[in-house]
């Protein structure tokens, strides 16, 4: 086989309708302005925390948004809550807002 220097991925899909979006929901109802994000990843770029550990704030809360919560409180520990990435967000996400709800959410029981 010829090698192009790339591999083609396998598709990856979500089953929408297999998951529950309470606590989704319940963050939007919380946080109104992460309605508003339409995932450029401008958070990540500059995150402070995204500089030394592999913590991805997009990546969370884009799991968050499918209702995917396997290992997002553990994640959220690294977010020193500096704020940087509300200062850069282009569609005025709170994203500090986002993140303390996100831990609280994940603290109540579903
Ligand atoms: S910077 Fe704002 S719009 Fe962009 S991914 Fe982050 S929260 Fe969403
Ligand atoms: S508040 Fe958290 S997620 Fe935002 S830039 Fe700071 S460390 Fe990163």
């Amino acid at each position: 086989m010829i090698k192009f220097g790339f591999a083609i991925k396998t598709p990856r899909s979500e089953n929408m309708d297999s998951v529950s979006l309470e606590r989704f929901n319940k963050l939007q109802e919380r946080v109104p302005s992460f309605k508003r994000c339409f995932q450029c990843g401008c958070c990540s770029a500059t995150c402070s925390a995204r500089q030394f550990t592999d913590f991805s704030i997009r990546r969370i809360h884009t799991s968050f948004r499918r209702g995917d919560y396997e290992g997002l409180d553990e994640a959220l520990k690294k977010c020193m809550l500096c704020g940087k990435c509300t200062l850069v967000c282009p569609r005025g996400v709170n994203l500090r807002s986002l993140i303390i709800n996100m831990r609280q959410i994940l603290d109540e029981k579903e």
